[in-house]
């Protein structure tokens, strides 16, 4: 059971992409942020559009979790990694593969699942 505050906005974004559907924001000078926003954060712009998020990304940097917070207590080891979508940088759990064999540059999707620890949903990558 988690006592956590629903999120609005990222629990949208995760619903959105469980469903298919991932989105990003984009300003009307092209930056592109994840939601939830109210303004861009590179430019302060509150001309905000949803953008439909690319199907796959590329890894960008990755960490492997051996000792991790209480929160992801049985997930351990994890590998969390910032996959580049292009127009954003999306940070999750890498599933589906040995840790030892993620690597920088590889191409994965996005993907909602729970933690194995508290079951709360998060953002995960397969790769493609
Ligand atoms: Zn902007």
């Amino acid at each position: 059971m988690s006592d956590e505050v629903r999120d609005d906005g990222f629990d949208d974004l995760l619903d959105a992409v469980a469903d298919g559907e991932g989105f990003y924001v984009e300003c009307d000078e092209g930056h592109g942020s994840l939601p939830p926003r109210l303004a861009c954060p590179q430019c302060g712009s509150q001309e905000l559009s949803e953008e439909p998020l690319p199907e796959s990304g590329e890894i960008v940097t990755y960490t492997i979790v051996a000792v991790p917070t209480p929160q992801f207590a049985d997930d351990a080891p994890y590998v969390t990694a910032v996959v580049d979508f292009g127009p954003v940088s999306v940070t999750g759990q890498v599933r589906g593969v040995d840790p030892e064999d993620v690597e920088t540059g590889q191409v994965v999707g996005i993907d909602v699942d729970e933690t194995v620890t508290s079951g709360d949903r998060l953002l995960v990558f397969e790769r493609r």
